[in-house]
């Protein structure tokens, strides 16, 4: 697989464009703030009562409304909750963009689930740095990147593919190196890590051990420190040198034990339970109770918010959380304030 980096891009290419950043969250503040750091020229586009606004004006970066910066814009990146792409597109990017620009997402959902559909005129492209939009900041600010991917939509131009080339190297990815994929794909895949591996499986595999030693009678300061703080640990040795690191650095008897349990925990019906998550995010069934969560308010995420902020795992680990102080320092705070 072909990677690309630095000088694999062209960077005047986006220099010499006006860019549009819609959304000033996540993603979007660490891109407003990398562009602008390698020399392009952004507006942040932004609904003038939210709490976004005040902080591109206090980061020194131009914001206008969505419609006035998307109407002087050569490229447009949203950067909106995917929930909230098609409805701002269809009100303010639609009407506004100008013939021939490109259209670029972080994510391809709305392109691959029909949700948005350009025109022909436009290229459509994707840019998406393979990590948190605080780390797609921190990287770019030691002089590294964060690992992106691109991928071409429509390519009306001819030339989407240097132009998604060119913004992933102002936003730090060609550091990190970038690889191509298609919309499908991308989609497709990361749905199907946040859900089975990254987000769903390990907060279900962390609340199961927590709930399996505390039901049983041991402390439950115990039961997160062994189920939650050290999986940190862990994962940043699989993270730098694979699993093979991860088991030389811990102890035979962790390792013998990873063989004997692991398989029995993580096991063909946890491999039944993973194809149904890929199949429902292959038939566009995930997709579509997505979009109906949004569009009805969010009602089983306020739920389940709720009921996880009272599971015992989140109450004993802010209070040893409140005793270790240097653990959460500067790393959940607002950064896009910054
Ligand atoms: P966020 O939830 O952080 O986006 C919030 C921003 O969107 C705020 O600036 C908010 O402004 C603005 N916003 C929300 N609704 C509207 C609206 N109707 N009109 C104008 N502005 C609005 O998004 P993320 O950064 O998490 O995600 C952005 C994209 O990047 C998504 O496609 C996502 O899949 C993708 N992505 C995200 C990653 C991440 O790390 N989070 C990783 C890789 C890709 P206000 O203050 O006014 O509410
Ligand atoms: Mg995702
Ligand atoms: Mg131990």
């Amino acid at each position: 697989m072909k990677v690309y980096y630095d000088k694999d891009a062209d960077l005047s290419i986006v220099r010499g464009m006006n860019v549009a950043i819609i959304g000033y969250g996540s993603q979007g503040h660490a891109h407003a703030q990398n562009l602008t750091d390698s020399g392009v020229n952004v507006t942040v586009g932004l609904r003038k009562n939210g709490a976004s606004w005040s902080k591109v004006e206090a980061a020194g970066i131009k914001v206008a409304e969505v419609d006035a910066a998307v109407k002087g814009a050569d490229l447009v990146m949203i950067l909106l909750p995917d929930e909230n792409i098609p409805e701002v597109y269809a009100n303010n990017i639609a009407p506004n963009i100008k013939q021939g620009a490109t259209l670029a997402f972080a994510h391809g959902f709305n392109i691959h689930y029909n949700q948005v559909i350009p025109r022909a005129d436009l290229d459509v492209i994707m840019v998406a740095p393979k990590g948190p939009g605080h780390t797609v900041r921190s990287e770019y600010l030691k002089g590294g990147g964060v690992p992106s991917l691109i991928a071409l939509h429509q390519d009306a131009s001819g030339n989407a593919k240097q132009v998604a080339l060119s913004y992933a190297a102002a936003n730090g990815g060609t550091k990190g190196g970038v690889i191509e994929t298609n919309f499908r794909e991308e989609t497709e895949t990361d749905l199907f890590g946040e859900q089975a591996v990254l987000c769903g499986g390990a907060v279900e595999l962390v609340k199961m051990g927590f709930e399996t030693l505390t039901e049983a009678g041991y402390a439950p300061e115990m039961a997160y420190f062994e189920c939650l703080h050290e999986l940190k640990l862990i994962v940043d040795l699989m993270y730098e040198g694979g699993i093979a690191t991860m088991n030389y650095s811990i102890s035979n008897n962790a390792e013998y034990g990873e063989y004997v349990t692991g398989p029995e925990v993580i096991n063909e019906q946890s491999r039944e339970a993973m194809r149904n998550a890929l199949k429902r995010i292959q038939t566009g069934e995930y997709a579509k109770m997505f979009i109906l969560e949004g569009k009805t308010n969010y009602p089983s995420m306020t739920a389940r918010r709720r009921l996880n902020a009272a599971h015992p795992v989140e109450i004993v680990g802010a209070q040893l959380r409140g005793m270790m102080p240097w653990i959460s320092k500067n790393k959940l705070v607002d950064q896009s304030k910054n």
